[in-house]
C-alpha cells in the first residue's frame, strides 16, 4: 500500500497569489446563461476516498440523490490521510447506481503554479487512466484541485468540460463562471457545514445551483472530510426543501434546457 501524505502541499499566500485568485474568478470564461428555475444541490466527493465511495454514496442513496466524485488517478489504490482511496471497482459501481465520475488531474498538481501544457497533459493522463480503469463513458465534469487555476487556463477547457468546479464559497446563478463553479466545503470545521446549511435553505427561497463537496465520510474524518451524521443532516435538508438532488450533467442539462420552455 502506497502511503501519500497531503501536508506537503502549500498554497501559495503571498499578497500576489492573492490577487491572482481574485482576478481568476471575476474572469468568466464561460457564463452559464440561465437562471436556474429551481434549485439544484449537487454532492460531489473530490480525490476520492473509499468512504465516500461506500458511506458517502450510501446517505444519498438514502433519499436517491445522484453525487458526483471527482477521481485523481494518480492517487487510485493508494492510502493517505483521508483512508483508502478509490479503486476501478468503485468507478463501476457507482456508476451502475446512478451516480457520476468526473474528472481531477492525474497528480493533483496545483494547476495555478504549473504550466498550461502540464495541466492538460496532467488532466489527459487522468482521463486516459479512467478509461484504462474500465470507466469509458464521457467524462465531462471537472474539478480544480485545490480549487486553484489561472485565467488563462479555464478557457483553455471548454472544449473537454462542460462543467468545472472550484471551491470557493458561493452559489451559482445565471453569469456563474461554469469554468469555476462555485461550492461549499464540508470539513472539520463545523462553521462551514452551517454556512453550506444556510445556503441551501436560502436556495429554497432563491434558485440557485449549489456544489457541496468534502473528501473522506468517516467518523475519524480527516481534516478535509466529514462525520457521515453531518453530512446525512445536509442531505435530508436539500431533501426537505425540495431541491433536486441530481448529477453536476442532469442539472446543467435541466438549468440549460429551461430556455426551452
Ligand atoms: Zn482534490
Amino acid at each position: 500500500m502506497t502511503v501519500m501524505t497531503m501536508t506537503a502541499y502549500q498554497p501559495d499566500r503571498s499578497l500576489g497569489a492573492k490577487v491572482r485568485r481574485r482576478l481568476t474568478r471575476w474572469s468568466v470564461a464561460e457564463p452559464l446563461r440561465v437562471q436556474p428555475k429551481r434549485s439544484y444541490v449537487c454532492f460531489t466527493f473530490d480525490d476520492f476516498p473509499k468512504s465516500a465511495a461506500d458511506t458517502g454514496a450510501e446517505i444519498l442513496d438514502e433519499v436517491d440523490a445522484k453525487g458526483c466524485f471527482y477521481a485523481c488517478t494518480g492517487m487510485a489504490g493508494t492510502s493517505n490521510q483521508m483512508g483508502r482511496l478509490f479503486d476501478a471497482e468503485d468507478l463501476t459501481v457507482l456508476r451502475l447506481a446512478g451516480h457520476e465520475i468526473g474528472a481531477h488531474t492525474e497528480s493533483h498538481l496545483d494547476c495555478a503554479r504549473a504550466s498550461d501544457e502540464k495541466v492538460l497533459a496532467d488532466i489527459r493522463q487522468n482521463l486516459t487512466n479512467l478509461d484504462a480503469m474500465g470507466h469509458d463513458l464521457p467524462v465531462t465534469q471537472f474539478a480544480w484541485p485545490y480549487g486553484e487555476t489561472r485565467t488563462r487556463l479555464k478557457p483553455k477547457l471548454t472544449e473537454r468540460f462542460h462543467a468545472v468546479r472550484g471551491v470557493l464559497a458561493g452559489t451559482n446563478r445565471k453569469g456563474a463562471d461554469l469554468m469555476q463553479l462555485s461550492a461549499y466545503e464540508l470539513d472539520e470545521n463545523d462553521a462551514n457545514i452551517e454556512r453550506a446549511a444556510a445556503a441551501i435553505e436560502h436556495a429554497a427561497r432563491h434558485p440557485a445551483w449549489i456544489f457541496i463537496f468534502t473528501h473522506d465520510v468517516r467518523e475519524k474524518h480527516s481534516a478535509w472530510g466529514v462525520a457521515p451524521d453531518k453530512l446525512r443532516r445536509l442531505v435530508r435538508l436539500a431533501r426537505d426543501t425540495g431541491a433536486e438532488m441530481v448529477t453536476p450533467s442532469m442539472a446543467l442539462a435541466a438549468i440549460q434546457g429551461n430556455t426551452m420552455s
